[in-house]
């Protein structure tokens, strides 16, 4: 090509990245690569490698170990065996450590960059730019966190042993997300990297070498599925983090249902990208490219829905297609490219095969003129219009450079197709209005929102979902609190004689038809009879009747959930206004204190002194969440661009709360209360042994003006009842204060849902002592966090 043809054509020439370094760095680790296991380079005790290709040509790039169940072993305990001179070394000696590991990676950035090109198919541009900057930001910004745990995270200690198993579409991005807060906090790492894209990962483990991080603190192993399975399983593991599919997601849960391992789950998503016909059209499509065509689509919160205005919708698509027109796909170590290659011929396949369903409903296919590269996994830029919101393209995460676009004709149209999904991860709004864009950022379902922007990440601010895109949130102080527990959880102990009065009392009930003395159940404001009209006696603790209440069933908590939806408004009421209802509350339990003492002591046979002293205590903790209504307030978020970060705490929505059993009033209101100062609404299940101090609470809900629907109170056997709670989709959040048994039943139950859980396991904490009570750490459960992005200033 000529210059002068150039100058004609304006066409670009290729403008290749060298890889040299990168080749070098594989040929000097031939034959195979190792993992790095206890600070030592280890070939794996399977003595099975896997191939690592480069996309954009199907060449062999590697042998990297697959790793088995004994290399699992050796690289827990190798962890496991750091952790406490990890641990001692403090918060300041952390820092040091991932201070210079920041440092390293910036030094060793393009080898970084270039190898995960090579190993991944993305544009050298993006990793280049993006993908490692931010990698390095990540260790900085939690280089910040180790030397300020003490101070912010009092309270707080690491978990132990953490297992990391991260995607093929962010290598070194989403090691940094899950290695620098747990280190930061204290915590040993055994990290897999995905099948595809294991090389920077161990380029990684070289950097932790250089800087001399101690034996044990990271380790590195490679392998498939089956070895993270193995993660996933191992007893000295005591939180699994994990990105990657819904379906995997799932997996992890019911794997881990009945252990008290915790788990963070960043997973799919089907984003919408909503335009309103006010917007800035070229903004916008050039918002559409980094959306859905930035890493070749393949973002768990990529703008794969396209929702526009519908007076718009045609001339938008128009100028969508005409950019199209001018992308450019090819080698990703090519600095010119906007769009690489897919990263293994399996997800090419998906891809292909979901654009052929797509089709196949009967929705319009526009792809640009010019071809894709033969010799590689490239898939041209898609745009589908005319989809119905209900079709497979419009709610399956196609995970690739594929855009769907629906029409929408008001605000709220637009709110509700946004939300027909089961996901809720991230969203972009674009219009010119502030106010608008403001409007509708609470209405969407999903952890981030970006204004008049996308895809905008930074260390500073939490990342995660609601729904079936996972719970947890990676970045900021948010994301931190995934890698620490209570110090005071240590103290919780399982309560014996209560589940034996529980099972005492259940084994007593009996089908007398209700009788109008007897409590019913608390639904919408109103007193309602059991749908079963089962009654159960209520004994007090030497087993004497003391009195009856309904025996729910799955229809008196579908009922209940009903009630509690409609109360949903409650969200809505200020802050201000929900703790005056919270003081009314305490007000109206006070002028009735004496009667609620000798209901405590006539069912825990005690003496009225000590009961008072529960009351009291009920008292004092609902004053607590009075005061904090409005001042569990949100944070706005340093992140380095031109705009404000808005972490704002949100309620779950509906939540069951399942009650202990112990302290049968101080239990109740310390559960419930801090769930509605958020704004949730709850359906309740009280103590099973005592249940008739929750079921006496009736008419001071009534007389406090807590709105019909806001607390629901369903009576009976609580494992039962919470694992029809923990089923229902309808339910948002589920906090188990309950045995073991009814534990690993949630937990099992919400792996369907995604739902996000808080359960005891049987161990119990003493109501009473407030260090076992923080009213922040239940307002944390109570609330889940958007972030919302918002450009500001210059
Ligand atoms: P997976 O969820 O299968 O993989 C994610 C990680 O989990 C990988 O390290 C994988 O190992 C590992 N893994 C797989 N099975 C298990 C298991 N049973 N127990 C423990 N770990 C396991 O994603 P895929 O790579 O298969 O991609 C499939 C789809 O998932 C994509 O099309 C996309 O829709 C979605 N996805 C979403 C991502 C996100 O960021 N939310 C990222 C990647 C994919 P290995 O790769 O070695 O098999």
């Amino acid at each position: 090509m000529s210059v002068a043809s150039i100058f004609e054509t304006m066409e670009y020439g290729p403008a290749p990245e060298s890889k040299e370094m990168a080749e070098k760095w594989l040929k000097d680790r031939k034959p195979n690569l190792k993992q790095f296991i206890n600070g030592k380079w280890v070939a794996p005790k399977s003595k099975k490698y896997m191939v690592s290709n480069n996309p954009c040509s199907q060449k062999k790039l590697a042998s990297v170990p697959l790793s088995n169940k004994a290399d699992v072993n050796d690289a827990v305990n190798a962890a496991d065996k750091a952790l406490s001179g990890w641990v001692k070394l403090g918060g300041h000696g952390r820092a040091r450590y991932l201070y210079a590991i920041a440092r390293q990676i910036q030094k060793h950035s393009r080898l970084f960059a270039v190898l995960e090109s090579l190993d991944n198919g993305k544009p050298v541009r993006e990793t280049r730019d993006i993908d490692i900057p931010l990698v390095a930001r990540h260790f900085y910004h939690h280089a910040g966190w180790a030397q300020l745990q003490s101070e912010k995270l009092p309270e707080y200690k690491e978990i132990g042993v953490v297992g990391q198993i991260i995607p093929w579409n962010f290598p070194m991005l989403m090691l940094s997300w899950k290695i620098a807060p747990a280190l930061a906090m204290g915590n040993t790492v055994v990290l897999k990297p995905a099948e595809f894209t294991s090389l920077t990962a161990l380029l990684f483990a070289e950097i932790c070498e250089q800087v001399g991080l101690p034996d044990g603190v990271v380790n590195i192993i490679t392998g498939d599925g089956a070895t993270g399975a193995e993660m996933v399983n191992h007893p000295k593991i005591g939180k699994i983090a994990f990105t990657g599919s819904t379906e995997v997601g799932k997996i992890i849960r019911r794997a881990t249902a009945d252990t008290e391992k915790k788990i963070s789950l960043e997973l799919g998503g089907k984003s919408p990208f909503v335009v309103f016909e006010d917007a800035d059209l070229d903004s916008v499509v050039e918002g559409v490219v980094d959306a859905i065509w930035f890493n070749q689509g393949q973002v768990c919160c990529a703008g794969s829905r396209l929702l526009v205005q519908e007076s718009i919708a045609e001339k938008l698509y128009k100028k969508i297609r005409s950019r199209m027109e001018k992308l450019r796909i090819g080698n990703a170590l090519d600095k010119g490219i906007d769009i690489g290659a897919i990263v293994a011929p399996v997800q090419l396949k998906t891809i292909e095969d979901l654009v052929q369903k797509g089709v196949e409903e009967g929705a319009e296919l526009w792809q640009p003129s010019w071809e894709c590269p033969s010799d590689g996994c490239f898939y041209p830029p898609t745009l589908f219009t005319n989809v119905a919101p209900a079709s497979l393209i419009a709610q399956e995460e196609i995970f690739g450079p594929v855009l769907v676009a629906m029409s929408f004709r008001t605000p709220e149209e637009a709110v509700m197709l946004a939300n027909n999904t089961r996901y809720g991860l991230a969203a972009s709004i674009w219009t010119e209005n502030i106010n608008l864009a403001l409007d509708i950022a609470p209405k969407i379902k999903a952890g981030t929102m970006w204004i008049n922007c996308t895809n905008m990440f930074d260390a500073a601010s939490g990342f995660g979902g609601y729904r079936e895109s996972g719970f947890g949130r990676e970045g900021g102080i948010e994301g931190l609190y995934e890698y620490v527990k209570l110090k005071v959880e240590e103290e919780f102990k399982p309560e014996q004689k209560q589940k034996e009065v529980a099972e005492k009392a259940s084994a007593q009930k009996n089908g007398l038809p209700t009788i109008d003395k007897t409590a019913k159940f608390y639904v919408g404001g109103k007193q309602q009879r059991p749908d079963g009209g089962y009654m159960q006696n209520v004994l007090d603790t030497k087993g004497n009747v003391i009195g009856q209440v309904g025996e729910g069933n799955r229809k008196d908590i579908r009922n209940a959930v009903e009630a509690a939806h409609a109360a949903s408004k409650w969200a809505n009421a200020t802050a201000h206004n929900r703790a005056q209802v919270l003081y009314y509350l305490a007000e109206n339990l006070e002028a009735r204190a004496d009667e609620f003492a000798e209901r405590i002591s006539s069912a825990l046979n005690q003496s009225t002194r000590k009961s008072m002293q529960e009351v009291e205590a009920s008292i004092e903790r609902i004053f607590i969440y009075a005061a904090f209504a409005d001042k569990y307030d949100s944070h706005v978020h340093a992140t380095p661009y031109r705009n404000v970060t808005l972490a704002m705490k949100e309620p779950l929505g509906v939540m069951g709360i399942v009650c202990p059993n112990e302290a049968p009033l101080l239990g109740f209101i310390s559960a419930v209360i801090p769930a509605i100062a958020m704004g949730n609404t709850v359906v309740a299940i009280p103590s099973e042994t005592a249940p008739l101090l929750a079921t006496d609470l009736y008419q001071v809900l009534e007389t406090s003006d807590v709105p019909g629907g806001v607390i629901n109170i369903i009576t009976g056997n609580k494992d039962e009842l919470s694992k029809v709670l923990a089923n229902h989709d309808d339910v948002d959040g589920l906090w188990n204060f309950g045995s073991k048994e009814g534990s690993t039943k949630v937990q099992f139950a919400a792996a369907e849902n995604m739902k996000r859980t808080w359960v005891n396991f049987g161990r119990n904490r003493d109501w009473f002592n407030p260090k076992h009570v923080t009213p922040e750490y239940f307002l944390r459960q109570a609330t889940q966090i958007k972030n919302i992005w918002v450009p500001y200033g210059e």
